[in-house]
């Protein structure tokens, strides 16, 4: 419901101004036909009532609504309503959304005032508010707090590989590191990789980054059935929870779209005691300052006996 707050924000930004007797222009900047009030703009215009038509969205019969709460509550009333096209009924917002957008563009920039782009644009960025939405349900990312990690590093499902992650931070001004390890079900390392980053503002960030790298590393291997393991409880908090963590709204963005291109992929925390291969490979970048990358098939051998260790697991 984020839109519909931004929405009647802006219409009472629109209104206060009209009552203090503010609005400069009084006759309809799109139309420039009839007295532009809100009401017009997005229902009695002839801009808005194009949109409505091509998409299908009746309008209440004459004196049913009249002011602008009566509007709303009659469009929120359709959202619910099973004769309206799914498609554009999940639009309405951003319909209405768009025919005020328009209308400042057209009142600020002179341009704008086409029904056709208001729709495109309805259409598509509801669906993109949908996915991400739906998305953030069906993540697998699993939170353990505290008590019941594993303690012993376990072989993944056959047909699954297992990602172990992990990215080092040391301050906000020092370059920081990720790593991760891919193992199949017989324990056996497929590949391993390290980078170096530019410098991140915290650790959860650092996290997040590392994330999304393994992420886009994985998709350029094929690697598409996989799970996920790293030690950072908050960066995993993060990507389950979109709402709490609006600040980190780029990095989850990013998160969804790379996601989509998965069969599988589970996201898990692991105890430190369990990731201490990824942890061993990352920490030469910050503590003996390796700042060259690599990808490498197979596991590096100077990890080989706690890989074999593991491996028996
Ligand atoms: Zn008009």
């Amino acid at each position: 419901m984020f839109m519909w707050r931004v929405l009647s924000g802006a219409i009472a930004v629109a209104e206060c101004l009209r009552a203090h007797g503010m609005q400069a222009i009084q006759i309809c900047q799109i139309c420039k036909n009839g007295n532009e009030s809100i009401v017009h703009v997005l229902v009695e215009c002839d801009m808005a009532k194009q949109v409505w038509q091509r998409a299908k969205i009746p309008l209440p019969q004459h004196g049913v609504a009249k002011t602008t709460a009566d509007y709303m509550k009659y469009f929120l009333g359709l959202m619910g309503k099973a004769t309206i096209p799914g498609k554009y009924k999940q639009a309405i917002t951003w319909l209405l959304w768009g025919i005020w957008k328009q209308r400042n563009a057209k009142m600020y920039a002179g341009n704008g005032g086409d029904a056709d782009i208001v729709i495109a644009q309805a259409l598509e960025e509801a669906e993109e508010w949908k996915r991400v939405n739906s998305l953030e349900k069906v993540t697998e990312v699993q939170r353990v707090s505290g008590f019941g990690l594993e303690n012993k590093w376990r072989r993944p499902p056959a047909g699954v590989l297992k990602c172990n992650i992990n990215s080092s931070w040391v301050n906000s001004s020092r370059m920081c590191g990720g790593s991760w390890i891919v193992r199949d079900h017989r324990g056996e390392v497929k590949f391993h990789a390290r980078d170096a980053f530019l410098p991140a503002q915290n650790r959860i960030v650092a996290e997040l980054r590392c994330v999304l790298w393994v992420m886009q590393s994985l998709l350029d291997l094929r690697i598409l059935d996989v799970e996920i393991w790293s030690e950072s409880g908050a960066a995993l908090e993060a990507l389950n929870n979109l709402r709490d963590w609006s600040r980190f709204r780029s990095y989850l963005d990013r998160f969804y779209k790379l996601k989509l291109h998965f069969h599988q992929l589970k996201l898990t925390q692991s105890s430190s005691k369990t990731n201490v291969v990824a942890w061993k490979i990352v920490s030469s970048i910050t503590m003996e300052g390796r700042l060259h990358s690599y990808l490498a098939t197979g596991g590096p051998t100077w990890l080989s006996s706690i890989i074999d260790q593991e491996s028996r697991g």
